[in-house]
């Protein structure tokens, strides 16, 4: 009998699996969610509207309630928003219907290792441009790559996970107008930087925006995210979305959070910032140890200790944090998202012992 493995194509055989390491701690600082619940009220709200809510009946075929919201809330037109089942979900989607054998995607990396794995599955040729010395964008290097080698997709993550930087407009602008396929901007950490490529929407046909409720919005447990693109664009990747995948309950709790952002999560993610500031400000006194600023809720920092053994000495303390050390140009660094100050208290004091 044959091997069924020889069926799997070989680019996906060559794939490392997606995963993350399953330790649990009481200090989760390993996956930049919100450190702080969805509150009271949105979540009573949500139950309420639930209770009120036929469970038989399917959702709407098209969640335009809540395309309405988002298209508000983002500043875009509603028939250019997708909803869909967390933001990786429509990543896979625009990746579905434009990646295939001999298409080109282009990325920057370090960055998120799902456009990666997403694009080879698909069978498409993954170009990658490193960030520069200083963990920045290199857009001379992007811009001379999309030259070339004329990309199909080039997805630009940002702020980057796992690195903090944000490419600025003019920047993106420079790459948009030289593009001839699409340029992705995956705007997960957004809310942390207070800025948004959304304006760009409208002159250039050719951007889409990815964003989540996984983040900022504290919803990471139910799976929401969201695409902004031109309506004709929108469309085409909605082609590839299976119905209704998004379920009531997180399509509701969607709604609500949007109605009550300004009061309910935009002070926490005030917080979240200035916590962030906090934090990279005591790492930099710590000796041994380089934080790089950072415009989302993480930032990774560089330590003579490997970072192996900084994983290991936090779980003993009960922090759980990111080894990113295997990433592309992260040998000598960790991550850590920005907790609660008495969360951020613990990491310092046990970092300090670590490195003293
Ligand atoms: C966390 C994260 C997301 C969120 O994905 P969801 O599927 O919406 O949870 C998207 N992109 C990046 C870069 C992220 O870090």
């Amino acid at each position: 009998m044959s091997n069924p493995l020889e069926k799997i194509k070989s680019a996906v055989r060559g794939l490392r699996a997606y995963t993350l390491s399953p330790e649990r701690a009481s200090v989760k600082l390993n996956q930049n969610e919100s450190p702080w619940d969805a509150s009271e009220a949105i979540k009573r709200e949500t139950l309420r509207r639930m209770g009120g809510r036929a469970w038989n009946r399917y959702p709407d075929f098209v969640p335009a309630a809540l395309h309405e919201k988002l298209a508000a809330f983002a500043g875009w037109k509603s028939e250019g928003v997708l909803a869909g089942n967390g933001s990786n979900e429509l990543i896979q989607a625009l990746l579905m219907v434009t990646v295939g054998e001999g298409r080109r995607v282009l990325i920057s990396e370090p960055t998120f290792a799902l456009y990666r794995q997403v694009a080879t599955v698909l069978g498409g040729e993954v170009l990658s441009v490193p960030l520069d010395a200083g963990l920045q964008f290199d857009v001379a290097a992007l811009l001379d790559s999309i030259r070339t080698n004329d990309p199909d997709v080039t997805i630009i993550c940002s702020p980057n996970n796992p690195t903090g930087c944000r490419m600025s407009d003019g920047a993106l602008e420079t790459l948009l107008a030289a593009a001839r396929g699409l340029v992705v901007v995956d705007e997960a950490y957004f809310e942390f930087s207070g800025e948004t490529v959304v304006p760009l929407l409208e002159r250039h046909p050719n951007l889409a925006v990815f964003r989540t409720f996984s983040k900022a919005m504290a919803l990471a447990a139910l799976r929401v995210g969201y695409l902004l693109a031109a309506p004709e664009l929108a469309r085409e990747v909605g082609k590839a979305l299976l119905p209704y995948n998004l379920n009531a309950f997180s399509q509701t709790a969607a709604e609500v959070s949007v109605e009550m952002y300004d009061g309910e999560l935009a002070p926490v993610v005030r917080h979240i910032v200035a916590e962030r500031e906090r934090l990279f400000e005591e790492l930099r006194r710590v000796p041994g140890l380089a934080p790089v600023a950072s415009r989302a809720n993480f930032m990774v920092v560089r330590s003579t200790v490997e970072p192996k053994r900084v994983f290991d000495e936090l779980l003993r303390r009960d922090i759980l944090i990111r080894d990113v050390s295997g990433y592309p140009m992260l040998a000598d660094y960790f991550r850590v998202s920005v907790g609660t100050p008495r969360e951020n208290d613990l990491l310092i004091a046990g970092l300090k012992e670590i490195l003293g």
